[in-house]
């Protein structure tokens, strides 16, 4: 395969049919998104989010271009923006995963960390403030822009039903802008209306109307009702504990040779739930948005029941 830019490599990644055993002889297929060129699901949204921004008229050859980001989304606007030749601010709370700021900043983007413990919102009061302050300068702003659902609307959700010659049961993904969620929720419905949609978030998020603290699983989880999900029919929320998601974290390495985040083995063990109350040989889609590569400084595959944790093993 010859190529003449690495942007050509998002999107149409595969879709494994997950060789587990499902509940009631079900299959679970995950869309593997770590196979894009930054990493993740999100080189998908940056390179949507820049040509949206020039089509409309937005973005110059000048404009510098600010985001607030948990970093995956950072990436993919960083490899767009360098296409480009635009200057990039990407506004991260500091709390996010060091590899990934690592790789925003090797692609030529510059970071502005805000305290941990404002969360997003304070990353995106942040990203306004410095909008504010620089002449010609563009915040695609992926909370509230339609061009997030459209991304997967137009891309992913299409590829799905191209991949699978089976009626999709159920749709499973987890929610962080809820952009991906809302945007191939809203596709697989209207092709098929009878595709059960279960959003996932961990415990520590409010869709479930549990008390918001702090949790492990990164990318998933909101501070607020993501405003895509306004129309949308959305059958479950599934809170998954992160104790439940990094056992599948270690679970596919282990068992499948499968570097996974931890926002897809929440996806995962959320799978499993809806498939243990479908009837049986039923099919059920979801996404696995990144690797576990880009979190080994936070000791991803540490299991800490286990004895010979990593962190244990390195405090001694
Ligand atoms: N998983 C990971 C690893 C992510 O970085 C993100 C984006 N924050 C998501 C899931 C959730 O995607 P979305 O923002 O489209 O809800």
């Amino acid at each position: 395969m010859l190529i003449h830019s690495i942007t050509e490599l998002i999107g149409h990644t595969p879709l494994l049919d997950l060789p587990i055993a499902v509940p009631h002889h079900s299959h679970i297929y995950a869309k593997l998104e770590m196979f894009n060129p930054g990493g993740s699901i999100k080189d998908r949204l940056g390179q949507y989010l820049i040509q949206d921004g020039i089509k409309r008229g937005l973005i110059t050859d000048h404009t510098t271009i600010i985001e607030p980001t948990a970093g995956n989304t950072g990436i993919g606007l960083a490899l767009a923006t360098q296409r480009h030749h635009l200057p990039t601010i990407l506004v991260v709370p500091a709390k996010f995963s060091y590899e990934k700021q690592t790789l925003m900043r090797a692609l030529g983007a510059t970071i502005v960390n805000t305290p941990a413990s404002r969360g997003i919102k304070g990353a995106i009061a942040k990203a306004r403030e410095l909008a504010a302050q620089l002449p010609d300068s563009f915040v695609p702003m992926q909370f509230e822009n339609p061009a997030n659902p459209a991304t997967y609307y137009h891309t992913l959700a299409p590829e799905l039903i191209a991949d699978l010659d089976a009626t999709i049961d159920a749709f499973v993904a987890g929610a962080g802008s809820g952009g991906t969620f809302a945007g191939i929720a809203k596709y697989l419905q209207e092709q098929n209306p009878h595709t059960q949609t279960v959003v996932v978030e961990p415990a520590g998020s409010i869709l479930n109307g549990g008390p918001a603290h702090a949790h492990r699983t990164e990318g998933i989880g909101v501070e607020f009702i993501p405003p895509f999900f306004q129309d949308l029919t959305i059958d479950r929320t599934l809170t998954i504990p992160d104790t439940a998601a990094f056992a599948q974290v270690r679970a596919m390495a282990q068992q499948h040779g499968l570097f996974i985040g931890s926002s897809s083995g929440a996806a995962l063990a959320a799978s499993l739930q809806v498939a243990q109350e479908l009837p049986a040989h039923s099919h059920i889609v979801t996404v696995f948005p990144d690797s576990s590569e880009r979190y080994m400084s936070e000791h991803i595959y540490d299991d800490p029941t286990s004895q010979n944790s990593e962190s244990e093993a390195s405090s001694l």
